[in-house]
């Protein structure tokens, strides 16, 4: 038989495996509370939809929906057996896309579900993957983590946009993540012409700058002006500061808007700088932007990105819908925490160092205390307490010895004498003292040392 290739992940894919998904579940925990704190509820749509949903949605013109999406031809409306092979790439087949945002999703769910009949404003959270082929680099891959919220319908009270900013940073100061920095902007309305009025004065002043600029900033000008403001090159830099800012050119009711947000962010104690230069990648955007960016992360240092967006849900086929929300990179998220764990030398608390390791490991010999060692590895886990069973006996020395390896703290030794007594003997490793219980005295004591 031929040799099998070495399979490998994707390209910009990854196996998250322990102990740091013990990481991963603790950030997924506190995003469900923290949320649940602040009256949100979780949504799961599924990881792929119609293409011409994230056409309409993130915009065609955007690099997203132009060059990064997982698109293909899938057969609707057909039974499995017309949908052969032969005509899996009819014309006929509907193009669909795997998700590389979920906002959109959030938003046709709401038109399908008819939410805006339910009280408004809903809040709505979400936490799995998305994709996009983007160039692999760290903190940036092809299937990526998301947590996000979105607020549908209601008002668009600037309390609104600062309750959304205060929820996420009660999530990341519950995290402990390091060097959190808030940005705000606004970004006017398209509405209002003010943000119209603004980008042709943009573009107006990139046109006598042209040729000071990169290929890809002199290309934006045509096709996105704002987009030139994100460059990151360092001889745009100079030439980007004397550039028109948004708030000059904000209409009245845009002004107000913005000022009462960042009234209320001081009002709730979020600490925020101002950066004029904040405009999102995605066409929906307006008004309130925000991103946040956190330590050990190069780069791609931006953890979260969000804004206000009224009228998505319209644009989707809804009714008129105020919109707000946000969406956390958990993989940048993650690798932040790590980098802060590391400085501080791995604290002892840290989910990395707890959780996998068993608490007891059960050293059982003899051929009578097989029955034993089983009942009390599922009395224990019962419990609540994390048990090895090895599945075969071992010979006590050698199982003290894989006991240690696997970091537990408690080995439960069972011999033919304890269990004809009906004393088990349990050692502590870390100083190898022993005690004797009978099962619900060991019970007892492990309940009491949980703390
Ligand atoms: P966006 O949906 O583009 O506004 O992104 C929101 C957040 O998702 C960003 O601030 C990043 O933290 C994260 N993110 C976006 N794209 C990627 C990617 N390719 N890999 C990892 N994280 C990403």
């Amino acid at each position: 038989m031929a040799k099998p290739p070495k399979f490998q992940a994707i390209r910009g894919t990854r196996d998250l495996l322990p102990p740091e998904t013990a990481l991963w579940n603790r950030v997924e925990e506190n995003a469900r509370h923290v949320f649940g704190t602040f009256g949100f509820g979780e949504i799961r749509p599924p990881v792929f939809e119609p293409t011409e949903l994230f056409a309409r949605a993130v915009g065609g013109e955007t690099d997203i929906v132009s060059k990064e999406m997982y698109t293909f031809a899938d057969q609707t409306g057909q039974s499995e057996e017309a949908s052969s092979l032969a005509t899996r790439h009819s014309p006929l087949a509907t193009s669909i896309s795997l998700r590389p945002e979920a906002t959109a999703s959030v938003c046709r769910a709401y038109i399908e579900h008819n939410m805006q009949q339910l009280p408004q404003p809903q809040k709505l959270y979400y936490l799995g993957p998305m994709f996009r082929r983007e160039r692999p680099q760290k903190g940036r891959y092809r299937q990526f983590y998301q947590i996000g919220a979105e607020v549908l319908g209601g008002s668009d009270a600037p309390a609104i946009d600062a309750e959304v900013i205060e929820m996420v940073m009660t999530f990341f100061n519950r995290l402990q993540l390091p060097g959190v920095q808030l940005d705000v902007n606004s970004i006017g309305h398209a509405a209002d012409n003010c943000r119209r009025g603004y980008v042709a004065a943009l573009k107006s002043a990139l046109e006598k700058v042209k040729d000071k600029l990169g290929a890809d900033s002199q290309r934006r000008i045509e096709t996105n002006p704002l987009r030139v403001l994100d460059s990151k090159l360092e001889h745009e830099q100079p030439i980007i500061e004397t550039l028109p800012r948004i708030a000059d050119h904000l209409c009245d009711d845009c002004k107000a808007h913005y000022a009462a947000v960042k009234c209320q962010l001081e009002l709730r104690g979020v600490l925020y700088k101002e950066n004029w230069r904040l405009v999102r990648g995605l066409d929906y955007y307006m008004r309130t932007t925000f991103e946040i960016t956190a330590q050990g992360l190069g780069s791609q240092n931006a953890v979260c990105g969000g804004g206000r967006y009224d009228g998505l849900v319209e644009l989707l086929g809804g009714p008129p819908t105020k919109g707000i929300g946000f969406a956390i990179g958990e993989d940048r998220l993650i690798l932040s925490l790590l980098e802060g764990l590391k400085s501080q030398g791995g604290s002892p608390n840290s989910p990395l160092a707890a959780g996998h390791s068993p608490l007891v490991y059960i050293a059982w010999m003899g051929e009578h205390v097989c029955a034993t060692a089983i009942r009390a590895a599922k009395d224990l886990r019962n419990a609540g307490f994390s048990v090895e069973l090895p599945p075969t006996e071992q010979k006590f020395g050698k199982a003290l010895e894989r006991a240690s390896k696997l970091g537990s703290r408690y080995a439960l030794i069972l011999g033919d004498n304890e269990v004809a007594e009906g004393s088990w003997t349990l050692k502590t490793l870390a100083d190898g003292s022993q005690q004797k219980f009978t099962e619900p005295e060991l019970l007892e004591f492990l309940r009491s040392s949980r703390g």
